[in-house]
């Protein structure tokens, strides 16, 4: 399902977007692609996508097993994403504000394709603001699933500091990282901070999480610039994740993230419910180019998202998403176990950070 030109008619539906607002995805060079892939996967990629597949790659790079199929679509894709996020820091860089809807392809490591991701936009973009000089990059990824390569790769760097709240790998992918004690190691030690969520968190929970731990890290680190990834499977309707938030919880994030550090380069990431992940961009969009939040779904706009027909993969009723654009908060109370994994979580942090 092409998400990315599907959000983006759902906003022109909405009159959200102007002209002007859209700037043409360009493919990410191959010196940005070895910012921070390996050259023999790059090469296998392309070979592949030329319709070379040989047995070896899938052993080598994960290319072409079930859950990496490739395709030259699926290639070219991956390149135009990765090319986006890095327009996205430029514009950054010259104080402009971007989102790209198609980024934040988080899973992909070095050398092998990991969770239907073969580039990885994110680590590319951080190295890219590494090599233009910046010393402190905070990473925050809002993604229901643990940011694995991001964290591979800047895990022994005191120069970026990676911030994931995910779902716990105790019972969700990738199953082997993602844990609180994953810290850092050598000079990155303390530069790396898993938030373990457990099933059913819903907004109070999770705000109760952001708004201590965030400004515990940001005193801390003191970030020049970060970037922001807003995957948006933790909502309640995403099949693919056992959370339960509404979009006014990632409103509210998104919201506190910049009274806390001002604006920053914004990604996407995952979402599997497309009529849930077109809504949460939409409200998110309206945040970042301070639109006001239509109250109601035109007919337009509605006959795009009942043209997406998810409900199949769920029984469960999904009508408000039909209604409005925002959702009304969803608040169930904080937990004990939610109070122990904050009291953890902070207590990780600062042992290592002092
Ligand atoms: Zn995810």
């Amino acid at each position: 399902m092409p998400r990315v030109s599907v959000f983006v008619d759902f906003l022109l539906a909405l009159e959200l977007l102007e002209e002007g607002e859209i700037l043409e995805p360009r493919v990410a060079k191959e010196e940005e692609l070895l910012l921070f892939h390996t050259k023999d996967y790059i090469q296998a990629l392309k070979e592949v996508s030329a319709g070379h597949f040989r047995a070896e790659f899938r052993e080598r790079f994960n290319i072409g097993s079930f859950e990496n199929p490739v395709c030259p679509a699926s290639y070219w894709g991956s390149l135009y994403a990765a090319g986006a996020s890095i327009q996205v820091a430029e514009l950054f860089l010259s104080s402009k504000v971007g989102f790209n809807p198609a980024g934040g392809m988080h899973h992909a490591y070095p050398a092998n394709a990991n969770g239907f991701c073969f580039i990885n936009d994110p680590g590319i973009v951080i190295s890219y603001l590494l090599n233009k000089g910046f010393k402190r990059i905070l990473y925050i990824d809002l993604d229901a699933h643990h940011c694995d390569g991001v964290q591979h790769f800047f895990y022994r760097d005191n120069r970026v500091f990676v911030l994931s709240f995910h779902q716990s790998p105790s019972y969700a992918f990738p199953f082997v990282c993602g844990y609180l004690d994953e810290l850092g190691d050598g000079a990155g030690f303390g530069y790396n901070l898993n938030v373990e969520l457990p099933k059913n968190v819903a907004d109070d929970e999770y705000l109760f999480l952001v708004k201590e731990i965030l400004p515990a890290v940001v005193e801390h680190f003191k970030p020049e610039i970060y970037i922001l990834a807003l995957g948006t499977d933790a909502l309640e309707e995403d099949y693919l994740s056992k959370l339960s938030l509404s979009n006014f919880a990632l409103l509210e994030t998104f919201r506190f993230v910049n009274q806390l550090l001002g604006s920053g380069i914004y990604l996407g990431g995952g979402g599997y419910n497309p009529i849930s992940t077109l809504r949460a961009w939409a409200v998110l969009w309206c945040e970042m180019t301070k639109k006001e939040i239509p109250r109601a779904l035109n007919d337009k706009a509605l006959a795009i998202l009942q043209s997406l027909e998810f409900t199949d993969f769920d029984e469960r009723g999904f009508d408000h998403l039909f209604s409005g654009l925002l959702d009304k908060p969803r608040n169930g109370g904080i937990r004990p176990q939610v109070r122990d994994i904050l009291s953890k979580t902070l207590r990780a942090f600062f042992n290592a950070s002092y």
